[in-house]
């Protein structure tokens, strides 16, 4: 017998979970687009996206999803021929690197497989032999979502700086923002895309792309009317914002989000994610004790605080998934872009999410594990518990 009827978790990372508040922001008739309240909302959007991304620099925004901020903000700087350096940690890396040749560019590749961060010292080998300077950007995920990987941006800076190379660092924080700290100005980050229905908590279906001086001046030949990131920035006239109509609904859910935000505070956000984090992977460590699961990312330091990827064998992500829906209405992420997909599964834990949905989360999952005879080590919610109560 089903035990699902009752609210759902879609604990799947990205889209994430939405507030009531932003929902309820959204239920309203269209509002005039030529004059009046909109143009204010968009315009008060701008300071708190730059301060969730901890910038002075520029934003623009894109109705699109992270795959349309990906092609902005390559189109911007890119030249037909131009050869971009891409560190692989998953498969969103490998992504935004297939558009960069889509779009003309020359690809390098660097991968570290599935389950390893960014290694600073191989990057820095290969920029410092890169004496002609053909590398124009660098292009990083902070947290890629197919493998729960955490790079190390500002490391990545630092490694950038002591080979004297001009590249611009290009990083993709869709999986990150508003969950796992992220500084752009003092990383030293040129350019930077992300998306709202992960941290940002509002229906898909806007972008954003913020960009410094420095990628400004780099622009290329690639970059068509629509894409082009300068009238969307400052704009004189309300319509440049967005080239067209606005996402009306979507700039009222993503106000409200916003001071979701700030109201909580951005250092306590992080703090938020990093604790429900420790208290996933403490589940983790008693479960992991025997039988085939275990976490994809070793090294705590490089694990998101937003999503986790787990490791099970196949067939039992697959099973484990379908239980946690159709008996309990939790809904896992897939095991994305990994072989066999279902020997993988993925915790979404980013945007509106507390203690208690995690341990909803936790204790669903053990169940799992019993009613369908996958091994697995004792204790694991008594020590998410212990975790849980030493952090709140
Ligand atoms: C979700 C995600 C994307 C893709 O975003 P879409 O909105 O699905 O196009 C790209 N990169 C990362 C790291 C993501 O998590």
């Amino acid at each position: 017998m089903s035990l699902s009827q009752g609210r759902p978790y879609l604990a799947i990372p990205g889209p994430s979970v939405m507030p009531d508040a932003v929902l309820q922001s959204m239920h309203r008739a269209s509002p005039n687009i030529y004059e009046g309240e909109l143009h204010d909302l968009t315009d008060s959007l701008v300071p708190d996206l730059k301060h969730v991304a901890m910038t002075d620099s520029n934003v623009a925004i894109y109705i699109g999803n992270g795959h349309a901020a990906w092609e902005a903000a390559l189109a911007n700087v890119l030249s037909a021929g131009d050869t971009v350096l891409v560190l692989a940690t998953g498969r969103f890396c490998i992504g935004w690197g297939e558009m960069a040749e889509g779009l003309g560019a020359k690809v390098e590749t660097i991968d570290y497989g599935a389950q390893s961060s960014i290694a600073l010292a191989q990057v820095e080998e290969v920029l410092a032999s890169d004496k002609e300077g053909r590398i124009k950007a660098v292009l990083a995920v902070h947290v890629d979502t197919s493998t729960s990987v955490k790079n190390d941006i500002a490391g990545l800076r630092d490694v950038m700086d002591r080979t004297g190379h001009s590249a611009l660092l290009m990083a993709d924080c869709i999986a990150s923002l508003g969950c796992d700290r992220f500084e752009m100005d003092a990383w030293g980050v040129d350019v930077m895309v992300s998306g709202c229905q992960k941290g940002l908590m509002t229906p898909a279906g806007v972008s954003f792309v913020w960009y410094n001086a420095k990628a400004d001046a780099a622009r290329g030949d690639r970059v068509t009317a629509y894409w082009d990131w300068r009238p969307r920035v400052n704009p004189d006239y309300y319509f440049k914002y967005f080239d067209g109509t606005a996402p009306t609904h979507h700039l009222y859910g993503l106000r409200t989000a916003l001071d979701l935000i700030k109201a909580e505070g951005l250092d306590q956000v992080f703090a938020r994610h990093e604790k429900l984090a420790q208290i996933i992977w403490a589940a983790f460590d008693q479960w992991s004790t025997t039988g085939p699961m275990h976490l994809n990312i070793a090294d705590p330091a490089h694990r998101s605080h937003a999503v986790t990827s787990v490791a099970i064998g196949s067939p039992n992500g697959d099973a484990l998934r379908k239980w946690c829906e159709q008996n309990c209405g939790l809904t896992l992420g897939i095991g994305l872009g990994r072989e066999p997909a279902d020997g993988f599964f993925r915790i979404g834990h980013m945007g509106h999410v507390n203690a208690h949905m995690i341990m909803g989360v936790l204790g669903t999952i053990d169940a799992g594990l019993k009613a369908l005879n996958i091994a697995h080590g004792d204790g694991a919610l008594a020590a998410a518990a212990s975790a849980l109560a030493a952090r709140a």
